[in-house]
């Protein structure tokens, strides 16, 4: 224990960690997460870095910025707490000659959450093959998945399902899954409903997403992340 946090924990805490919002059918919707909730979505980033083999000795790229922190700042915990040592972007084109210098000086070996914009920039910059060509894990956002491709990169999609995060099946870098003991999804019938299993600051009520999602009702997968499988449209 650091002497920073015995002082830390004589502070009695705000009940929230933060607030985030994100889209419904009917406009947007407010996003309180506890402590415990934090907690329990950086076990479960963990549990997906573990499966990724993320952790001590790997120089993590994390593409986020300030108002994405419930989906994406689990994430940059659990790679703390692995260990891993985070060069932090934000998915911005000012950020291209920051990407350069952390391309060219480190050994990145993961890059998770990149976005078309800062891809762009890339490319530009040095060249999307040059800077990732080497990296063993590449998670980027869908609208970024194009340009992997005309790379020839191999890479896999991520991105914010609702209140849920949605993480990458290990059998179909398309598909993706979410934690299902946080979070019951159904097929509605204009989109997925989802709601929350555990005690979440964010309540129990039916939550119609605004997100396109495809329900794979017939993939039977076998990876460790979950068994219901969604494909954005
Ligand atoms: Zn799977």
């Amino acid at each position: 224990m650091t002497p920073i946090q015995s002082a830390i924990d004589t502070v009695p805490r705000q009940p929230l960690r933060c607030i985030g919002t994100f889209p419904v059918q009917n406009g947007n919707e407010d996003y309180p997460l506890s402590w415990d909730d934090w907690e329990c979505d950086v076990a479960w980033a963990m549990r997906f870095l573990n499966s990724r083999n993320i952790g001590k000795g790997d120089f993590a790229v994390l593409v986020s910025t300030g108002h994405e922190a419930p989906w994406y700042g689990p994430l940059l915990d659990a790679a703390s707490l692995l260990k891993a040592t985070i060069c932090p972007l934000e998915p911005a084109r000012f950020e291209s000659m920051r990407a350069k210098m952390f391309f060219t000086r480190f050994p990145i070996s993961a890059v998770i959450g990149l976005d078309q914009e800062l891809c762009a920039a890339i490319e530009q910059s040095m060249s999307l093959k040059q800077a990732l060509g080497a990296v063993r894990s590449i998670l980027v956002r869908p609208n970024a998945f194009k340009s992997m491709q005309v790379a020839e990169l191999h890479a896999e999609v991520m991105a914010p399902i609702g209140p849920a995060l949605g993480l990458p099946c290990a059998a179909d870098p398309r598909v993706l899954h979410l934690n299902e003991a946080e979070w019951e999804v159904a097929a509605g019938a204009d989109g997925l409903v989802m709601k929350a299993r555990t005690e979440r600051a964010l309540g129990n009520d039916p939550i119609h997403i605004a997100t396109a999602v495809e329900w794979l009702a017939d993939s039977r997968c076998s990876c460790v992340h979950g068994h219901i499988a969604l494909r954005l449209k």
